[in-house]
C-alpha cells in the first residue's frame, strides 16, 4: 500500500516542521509514505525525513530542464532538492495552469530524465461523469499522458475524480470498483498483468472513510490532500492501510 500527502500550497515552514516530527513517530510495515511537499520546503523536508522511510516528492516539474521559464521549476531541481518522485498531471495543474495531457506527458518524460518516479493524476470532472463520459476521459488521460516508452515500475497512477477532491464528496465503491478496473485493464494492455504499477485513490480520504476505500478491489493506497495537513488523520489513514494484507 502507497499513501501519498499532498500538502498542495500549505502549511506554514513552522507547521511543516511539526507535520515532519509527526512523519518520524510512526513506522509502518506495509505502507510507503510519500510526502508531496511545496518545493520551497523540499530541502528542511528531504533532511528532516532523510531517515525515516517517507520517500519525498515534488508537486509539480517543467519539461525543460532548464532554461527562461520564470518561476518553473526542473526536475533535475527537484532532484537535487532531495525529491525522488514527482506529481504530475493533478487536476488542479490541469484546471488552474490548463495543463493537457500532451503537456503531462512532457513532463513525465523529463522526469524520468532525472529518474524520479512518477505520480500521475488522472479523473473527470462532475461534468464529465454527469455526461456519462467519466471512464473514456480516464482511458484519453491515460492514453495521452503515459509516455510509451515509460516503463512501469516507474509509475503509479491515482485516480482523483475532480469533483471529489476537497469537497467531502467521496466517490462511491462501486464507482471506485469500476474505474480502478478500467485503469487496471488499461494498463494490463499495455504493461502485462504481472506487471501493474499501483493505483491509488484520491479524493476526500480521511481517518473515517480510508478502511472502506482500501477495502475495495484494485486500491493500492491514497492520494490525500486536506487530511494529510492534521497528522492524528493522515497516521490513522496509514494505519488503515498498514492492516490490508500485502
Ligand atoms: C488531492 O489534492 O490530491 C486530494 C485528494 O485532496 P483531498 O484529499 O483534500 O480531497
Amino acid at each position: 500500500m502507497i499513501v501519498a500527502a499532498n500538502w498542495k500550497m500549505n502549511p506554514t515552514l513552522d507547521q511543516a516542521g511539526v507535520l515532519a516530527t509527526a512523519l518520524t513517530t510512526h513506522t509502518f510495515a506495509n505502507v510507503t509514505r510519500v510526502l508531496f511537499a511545496p518545493h520551497p520546503y523540499l530541502v528542511p523536508m528531504s533532511v528532516r525525513l532523510s531517515d525515516s522511510g517517507v520517500r519525498i516528492g515534488g508537486q509539480d516539474c517543467h519539461f525543460a530542464d532548464d532554461g527562461a521559464y520564470t518561476g518553473d521549476v526542473s526536475a533535475t531541481m527537484l532532484r537535487d532538492c532531495g525529491a525522488s518522485m514527482v506529481l504530475l498531471g493533478h487536476s488542479e495543474r490541469r484546471s488552474a495552469h490548463g495543463e493537457t495531457s500532451h503537456l503531462v506527458a512532457q513532463k513525465v518524460r523529463a522526469a524520468r530524465a532525472q529518474q524520479l518516479q512518477v505520480m500521475l493524476c488522472v479523473g473527470e470532472t462532475k461534468a464529465e461523469r454527469d455526461h456519462g463520459q467519466a471512464e473514456q476521459v480516464v482511458i484519453d488521460q491515460l492514453q495521452a499522458s503515459i509516455p510509451s516508452d515509460m516503463d512501469a515500475k516507474h509509475l503509479t497512477i491515482a485516480y482523483e475524480p475532480v469533483w471529489a477532491i476537497g469537497t467531502g464528496a467521496v466517490a462511491s465503491p462501486d464507482d471506485i470498483a469500476t474505474i480502478h478496473a478500467l485503469i487496471s485493464a488499461v494498463l494490463t494492455e499495455k504493461y502485462g498483468a504481472d506487471n501493474l504499477p499501483p493505483i491509488l485513490y484520491g479524493g476526500s480520504v480521511n481517518a473515517n472513510n480510508a478502511a472502506d476505500i482500501f477495502a475495495i478491489p484494485k486500491v493500492d493506497g491514497a492520494l490525500v490532500g486536506g487530511a494529510s495537513l492534521d497528522a492524528e488523520a493522515f497516521a490513522a489513514i496509514c494505519t488503515a492501510a498498514n492492516q490490508i494484507s500485502p
